[in-house]
Parts: structure tokens; C-alpha cells; sequence
């Protein structure tokens, strides 16, 4: 029998580590399969076969996963397969920041969290580990943890489930250090002002990067900078601390390193800053389609919890700008894919469109869409306090 290059031998078992910033475990050997998960460097992984520069790996004897590898580091073949990490404890407490929920075991293991929204919830999967002992301990300082119940799924894999008592999540990291699988659980918004609020308003391209160009010559960069600018000074105006990535036609990174890094640029300049809102603000153009007839609004969203952002923002946007209300949808976007505050880009209308790129050369449209934004944020914010 041939073995072709898709046969996974019995010697491609191997344990690795990840070496990429983020590593993406996906469901299969390309980067066209979804994402089961994404790691820091550092985590041991069991690798049971390779296949066209991915190995597959092991979470657990009933879910496996495929990581390249570019990502990760191959560890000596002579390391055995690691058994069931034991859980010794889990407890839950307050912090600034929201509750920190604490899993102790001896080493590292891959994770994944899922967000549920109704009724609010995080399930955090610890793969290669064991229950040594049952319960949660919730201290008294926990204000975001209504229950937090683990449950053995298999031999090698725990899934401690998180009820949320704030309907509108905030977001979370997870991370490992000191022997303790830590997961930050942001506390829920507290009060409806949209004073004091924090808003990371990234306009979309800039610099090299002009992002889409309309039929005569409109840059999307600078449609997207003026509605920002707009938007900063309306919400700064009510007492909300803004950070624009932005504020002139530049790239946010130091260097222009390609449309990556200043992805990655962007990133770096708005995750775990504690914000209350990620807001991404873009104007679309068409792929192959025909420019006369795609105009309107569109509006992305990654995490659960950035549903209501979305929808919200949507309607406003489409209200005040008399824009069609094209759809808000699920989009696996760069700067969306963040877990730690809700994330939303909203595409304002067609620059490819003639008609809407008219429209987007007017500084009334500017103000409408600004004022539509922040409008909708302060619902956002009324809304998700309330819950
Ligand atoms: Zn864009």
C-alpha cells in the first residue's frame, strides 16, 4: 500500500509548542477550516500526524485540531506523550477589572473559550486535564459569576461553565502563568452616561493604504478619517475618553509593513486597553459585482457579544444616512477577532457606488453618519446596562 503525503505514520507523533503570537488551531489542514481556537506561545501541544505543513494535533481523545507549522516549535521526539494534567482547584474573585477566575494545575494545556449570550455564559474547555477535585469556590468579591459548574466531558478534557449575571458581556482573557489557567471576566457595563466611557474608534486604511476608490477618485481613507474625526469630537464632547488610531492620512504602525502588520498595528494599539467599545469605521466597495447597483450600509460583528453593537449601530446608521439596510453578519475580520471588548466595523455605504460616492464627499454626510454612530453607542450603552 503507497502512503501519499495525506497518511498521517504513527512516527509523525511528537509533542510541539506554539511559538506565534497567536496560533490558530483549525479544524482541519488549511487556513480555509474555521478556528477551534486561538493560543499564545507557550502551550504544549501532542502532534499525532503532519500533512502538507500542518500537524495534527490532539486536544483531547475526542477532538483534534490542525495547527501549521509556522507557528509552532517541534520538541524532541524522545518526549513521551503527556498524561491528564490534574485540576486541584477553581475558584473565582473579584478584581478591577471584573472577576478572575483561577483553574490550578501543574502545566500548560490548549484551551478554548465559547461565548453564550441567552443566557449569558463562558465555557472555558481545558484540554488534557482532569477533575481532582469538584466545585468552584466563588469568593464574595466575585460581582459577575452567578455559577461556575465544571464538568469531566471526557477522560482528557474539563469544561468549567461560567453563568454570567450581566446580560451584555464586556469581554474576557484567558491566559496561563504561575501554574493557574487565569480567565478575566469583565465586569458588565455599569450605568447608562456615556460619560466616562472608553471608545477605540479606528478609521480604516490610511497612508499607503487608501482602501477602496471610488469612480471618480474618492479615497475610502478619507471618508472613513472624516466620520471618525466627527465621531471622536461628538462622543469626547459627552465625556467619553475616545482613542482614534488615527487622526491624520497615515498608517498606525511606525512603518508601512504591508496591509498585515498594519492590521496587526491596530491590534497591538487597542487590545486589553480596557475599553468599553471597539468601533472599526470603513465604506465598502463592490468585488465583481456591478458598482450602480450595490449601495447601503453593512455592519460585522465577530464575538456573541458584539450582536447587540452591531444591530444597533446598523439601524442607526441606516435611519439617519437614508442608506438601504443591506445586513449585519458574522465576518471573521482582523480587528474583530479579539475577545476582550465588544468589537463591531461598520461599512457607512458603496464608495464603488456613484451615487453614494457623492454622498460621501459631503461633510453633511460625514456628520449624519457621525451622529448616527454616536447616537447608536449611547443606545449601546443604555441598552447594555439595563440588562
Ligand atoms: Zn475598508
Amino acid at each position: 500500500m503507497v502512503l501519499l503525503c495525506g497518511a498521517l505514520a504513527a512516527d509523525a507523533s511528537r509533542a510541539l509548542h506554539t511559538a506565534a503570537r497567536r496560533t490558530d488551531l483549525r479544524t482541519g489542514p488549511s487556513k480555509e477550516h474555521n478556528r477551534v481556537t486561538v493560543l499564545p506561545s507557550g502551550i504544549r501541544l501532542w502532534a499525532t500526524g503532519w500533512q502538507n505543513g500542518w500537524y495534527k494535533v490532539e486536544l483531547s481523545r475526542l477532538l483534534n485540531a490542525w495547527v501549521h507549522e509556522s507557528d509552532v516549535t517541534a520538541l524532541d521526539r524522545s518526549l513521551p506523550k503527556p498524561g491528564p494534567v490534574d485540576i486541584t482547584d477553581i475558584s473565582c474573585r473579584g478584581a478591577d477589572a471584573g472577576t478572575v477566575a483561577s483553574v490550578y494545575m501543574g502545566s500548560n494545556r490548549p484551551w478554548r473559550v465559547r461565548q453564550e449570550v441567552s443566557p449569558p455564559a463562558l465555557k472555558l474547555d481545558i484540554f488534557g486535564a482532569r477533575l481532582k477535585r469538584y466545585g468552584v469556590r466563588q469568593l464574595p468579591s466575585d460581582q459577575c459569576t452567578w455559577a461556575a459548574v465544571p464538568r469531566q466531558v471526557a477522560d482528557d478534557w474539563v469544561e468549567i461553565t461560567f453563568s454570567l449575571l450581566h446580560h451584555q458581556q464586556r469581554g474576557w482573557q484567558v491566559g496561563f502563568r504561575d501554574n493557574q489557567m487565569q480567565l478575566l471576566i469583565r465586569s458588565g457595563y455599569d450605568g447608562t452616561s456615556m460619560a466616562g466611557k472608553f471608545i477605540i474608534v479606528d478609521p480604516g486604511h490610511g497612508g499607503p493604504d487608501s482602501g477602496a476608490v471610488g469612480p471618480t477618485g474618492l479615497k475610502e481613507k478619507a471618508a472613513n478619517l472624516a466620520i471618525a474625526i466627527r465621531l471622536g469630537e461628538l462622543l469626547t464632547s459627552a465625556g467619553a475618553r475616545v482613542r482614534l488610531l488615527r487622526t491624520s492620512d497615515r498608517s498606525v504602525g511606525a512603518a508601512w509593513v504591508g496591509k498585515r502588520g498594519e492590521l496587526e498595528a491596530r491590534l497591538s494599539a487597542s487590545e486589553n486597553q480596557g475599553a468599553d467599545l471597539f468601533l472599526s469605521i470603513h465604506n465598502n466597495a463592490v468585488g465583481g459585482g456591478n458598482a450602480a447597483t450595490a449601495f447601503g450600509t453593512e455592519t460585522y460583528y465577530w464575538t456573541p457579544m458584539s450582536i447587540l453593537p452591531a444591530r444597533i449601530l446598523q439601524n442607526h446608521l441606516c435611519a439617519a444616512q437614508g442608506t438601504k439596510n443591506r445586513f449585519v453578519s458574522w465576518r471573521p475580520f482582523y480587528v474583530l477577532r479579539q475577545t476582550d471588548v465588544p468589537r463591531v466595523l461598520v461599512e457607512c455605504a458603496y464608495v464603488s457606488n456613484p451615487y453614494e460616492e457623492a454622498r460621501l464627499r459631503d461633510p453633511q454626510f460625514h456628520e449624519r453618519s457621525a451622529r448616527a454612530l454616536f447616537d447608536g453607542i449611547g443606545e449601546y450603552f443604555r441598552i447594555a446596562a439595563a440588562r
